[in-house]
């Protein structure tokens, strides 16, 4: 089968690999859509402490395809069947794993870091993978196309559930790439009265209107704090969430925020570059809670899945381009370029 595979940082190189042999509850899945996430872009650029120096490693965490065969423990799952794979998979010992946020497991393994992932024509799924739960069934009438999106919106449902959107709110969220659109998609259905998206890329920022953004702010023309409390009466946001990995918009998003506001620092930073200096005391007059999600539980991949089933969701060109396998460095380079939305692998 045919494979992409991360050699070492800077390195990626299409190649050729044999079916893997199954044992006990292993699985193997053909894949159908692989998608291309920031973390494969971190990764391909700077390695990961989870891939030894010298060892390959096939990439990405965003894969559905349908089972191809399955090993003779195997009960539940049949051949044919359309699956999602949730990337994390927990120890299932762990304080964190026992809460059910696998997301959080000091011990995790995850497909397309630790094991191999979805950007090859077949994937292997470990028993302990199938085990934790972490293989989840697409329901019939939602496509592929739809169902690749579900990843990162679980990673956004994570968010949503912890900041607890409200009819009233107005949000803001900061950065217009794909997971700044599914935080404006999510927001939305959950009631928030005003959504306000800001970006410094015009060309990104103006898709955010059909995602359900009410104002659009380009920050590389407006100062973004002043326009925030212009179009807030001077109050601030009642949520505001950062999906980029700007330091300097972290420090500034306690100005951005109304009293009683909450943050999520969604978007993670470089390495060496988050140690922030920020105004406490606007933490302390303005009552705000300032918090922090990562990566998405099993629970929270399962009710994106029901989200993207509902076709509340307007998801019109959040597919950007397809590509195929073989044409992966090029896919690669058309995801880096931050042009579009997602980047997806098409094994159809
Ligand atoms: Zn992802
Ligand atoms: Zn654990």
């Amino acid at each position: 089968m045919k494979t992409l595979n991360f050699m070492a940082a800077g390195q990626l190189m299409v190649g050729e690999k044999p079916m893997p042999s199954l044992n006990g509850s292993d699985m193997v899945v053909k894949v159908r859509r692989s998608a291309i996430c920031g973390t494969d872009i971190r990764i391909y650029k700077n390695g990961h402490f989870k891939i030894p120096c010298g060892e390959k490693r096939v990439l990405g965490h965003e894969i559905v395809g349908e089972i191809a065969c399955v090993a003779e423990d195997v009960s539940y799952f049949k051949r044919g069947m359309r699956v999602a794979l949730v990337p994390n998979i927990g120890c299932g010992h762990c304080e964190m794993c026992l809460e059910g946020h696998n997301e959080l497991c000091p011990d995790y393994e995850a497909f397309g870091i630790s094991i191999d992932g979805g950007f090859e024509e077949y994937v292997y799924i470990p028993d302990f993978a199938v085990k934790a739960g972490n293989i989840l069934a697409l329901p019939d009438d939602l496509g592929y196309d739809e169902a690749i999106l579900a990843e990162p919106l679980s990673c956004c449902h994570n968010s949503y559930q912890a900041l607890g959107t409200k009819p009233g709110d107005t949000v803001l969220v900061i950065g217009a790439g794909p997971i700044g659109a599914f935080h404006v998609m999510l927001n939305r259905l959950a009631g928030a009265t005003t959504v306000i998206s800001a970006d410094i890329l015009q060309t990104r920022l103006e898709k955010m209107l059909g995602y359900g953004a009410d104002i659009l702010i380009n920050s590389a023309e407006e100062d973004l704090e002043q326009a925030v409390l212009h179009h807030t009466n001077g109050r601030g946001a009642d949520i505001v969430i950062t999906a980029c990995s700007a330091p300097a918009l972290q420090a500034q998003s306690l100005r951005l925020a109304a009293r009683h506001g909450k943050i999520n620092f969604f978007g993670g930073l470089p390495e060496g570059k988050s140690n922030v200096l920020m105004d406490t005391n606007l933490m302390h007059y303005k009552e705000l809670k300032i918090l922090g999600t990562t990566g998405s539980s099993i629970f929270d991949y399962k009710k994106a899945i029901d989200i993207l089933a509902s076709r509340r969701l307007p998801l019109e060109g959040m597919i950007s381009r397809k590509y195929r396998i073989e044409d992966g460095l090029e896919a690669f380079q058309y995801a880096m370029s931050g042009q579009g939305m997602k980047t997806v692998f098409d094994f159809d």
